[in-house]
């Protein structure tokens, strides 16, 4: 039994290998026969540099087609892919390079000559290259060879990919995600989404990370159909080619930007959308206010989904059915999700509590960290999120943040969810970040962070407490608001709160 991820993805290619699989924003065509050629020859090229069953390849390239086949070779040749943000340092790289071990390093052009010292530390190897372009070592060794590639053949819980955790604290974590994982995934993804023989993606989104390389490339694969394909998200640009597109999957942000881009007014906004299907937004929390201003500026009601690295997707809005701002809907076919105390006590709907998962879709461990892993699965296999969240009545999961983030007080757990929602729904606020900072008497006192609409300085942080007053029991009330002209925020769209953190620790110190 072939267990390839690729095998699956080319079950579903289509009869004719001249349809298009991706164009870039300056016209170039990518088709399915290019798909095959492409990731064979590197196939081959990764074969002939000793790259056997369960070997990783580390990457860190910027967004081209080219990276897409690299990960697509990797898969044939039964490697492990390993894409690295583009934005690590020499430093971090090390680390990458020293913790995982790769057979492989593939690298941008100009970083070449400062990392193959580091790679030559850490016992790679061979160091390919890879430009944005197409250019580098790595295409021109492959072009001159045989592009059929007898995929190899692996166990379903044999591994196709590595992904680093973007931690805040502590050792990043690879999270070691097996092709069954991934497939199960694109499959039940595929399938909730309805998919269609004429859906064309547009992908704005990095692929370092598992929404834009497993979320939205696995499907376009399943899909066998096409997509466009963005180097960076670029509002006026995605306008330009959302006519031509059905489906489009975005951080946050990439709707915020949207809304606020001058080509986005109402009549133009619904003239781009008219093609459009759905929109699917994740990796952050989308604000309500967005999810309903898009809404009344498109016709479309985003539907938002939960996953994370170390399990691919685990809940969505229902595609027929009715999408609620704020939540992120139903358990995907197959995947278990319920609420926990911290003890790991089953919590009732409505309860909050910390949510943990059970399914195919959910990652074999962290590698190389044995401890790390047991301590985060339960021993009837469920895995525990970290995310702190409810169930409610009609089965719609809520998120209300990272257990990380929760705020203690004078002995009372705050969701800082709850108080952001208070400030976000006041008039003249965009949104608005809660953490927690050391206070002396109540060991974390709660402060939010604000931003108010243009024009909007009047609001001051005494109207806002008095606000929160009317809302939330005395312990939620923020001390002190603080404002700012925007949240700090990672790629993915996440709020940082340690950034906040750290900016404001020493504010009740004496
Ligand atoms: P990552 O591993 O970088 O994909 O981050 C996963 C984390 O992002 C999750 O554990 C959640 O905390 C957060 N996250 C992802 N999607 C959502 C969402 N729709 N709403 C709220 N938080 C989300």
């Amino acid at each position: 039994m072939d267990n390839n991820l690729f095998s699956l993805f080319r079950t579903r290619f289509p009869a004719d290998r001249e349809v298009s699989f991706l164009e870039t924003e300056d016209g170039r065509l990518w088709r399915y026969r290019d798909v095959e050629d492409l990731s064979g020859r590197y196939a081959r090229l990764l074969a002939e540099l000793g790259v056997a069953k369960g070997d990783r390849v580390a990457v860190q390239v910027e967004k081209s087609p080219e990276a897409i086949f690299l990960y697509l070779a990797c898969l044939r040749a039964g490697a492990v892919f390993l894409p690295l943000n583009t934005g690590y340092t020499r430093a971090e790289i090390a680390y990458f390079l020293g913790d995982a071990e790769p057979r492989v390093f593939v690298c941008r052009p100009d970083s070449a000559d400062a990392l193959a010292a580091t790679a030559a530390e850490a016992g790679v190897a061979a160091v390919l290259t890879l430009g944005e372009h197409g250019d580098g070592t790595l295409p021109a060794r492959a072009a001159g060879l045989d592009p059929e590639f007898p995929t190899v053949t692996v166990a379903d819980d044999d591994l196709a990919a590595i992904l680093y955790t973007s931690g805040t604290t502590g050792r990043s974590k690879g999270a070691m995600l097996s092709h069954r994982n991934l497939g199960s995934n694109a499959l039940a993804l595929h399938r909730f989404w309805g998919f269609c023989a004429d859906d064309v993606l547009l992908h704005a989104l990095p692929i370092y990370h598992t929404h834009g390389l497993f979320v939205a490339t696995n499907c376009v694969l399943l899909n066998g159909t096409g997509m466009l394909f963005l180097r960076h998200f670029d509002a006026r640009r995605m306008i330009a080619l959302l006519p031509r597109a059905t489906v489009m999957m975005g951080v946050p942000t990439f709707y915020t930007r949207l809304l606020g881009h001058p080509d986005f007014t109402p009549e133009r906004a619904a003239a781009a959308c008219r093609s459009m299907r759905l929109f699917i937004s994740g990796s952050a929390p989308l604000l309500a206010d967005t999810h309903r201003e898009f809404r009344a500026r498109t016709g479309h009601a985003i539907l938002e989904r939960y996953g994370m690295t170390e399990t691919s997707m685990l809940t969505s809005n229902p595609l027929d059915g009715e999408r609620i701002p704020g939540t992120v809907g139903f358990p995907l076919p197959e995947v278990e999700v319920r609420v926990a105390d911290d003890q790991g006590r089953l919590l009732g709907r409505g309860e909050t509590g910390v949510i943990e998962v059970r399914g195919p879709n959910v990652f074999k461990g962290y590698w190389r960290m044995p401890e790390k892993t047991a301590a985060e699965f339960r021993a009837d296999g469920f895995f525990i999120t970290g995310d702190i969240g409810l169930i409610d009545q009609l089965g719609y999961v809520h998120i209300v943040g990272r257990a990380k983030d929760l705020i203690i007080s004078g002995g009372f757990n705050v969701y800082p969810k709850e108080i952001e929602t208070v400030i976000d729904g006041l008039d003249g606020i965009v949104e608005s970040a809660v953490i927690g900072v050391p206070h002396p008497d109540f060991g974390e006192a709660v402060v939010a962070v604000a931003l108010r609409r243009a024009g909007r300085d009047d609001l001051c942080e005494a109207a806002i407490i008095a606000a929160a007053r009317q809302e939330l029991a005395a312990f939620k009330v923020p001390k002190r608001v603080f404002f700012a002209d925007e949240l700090p925020r990672n790629t993915m769209g996440k709020v940082q709160k340690n950034v906040l953190r750290e900016r404001y620790r020493d504010l009740f110190r004496t």
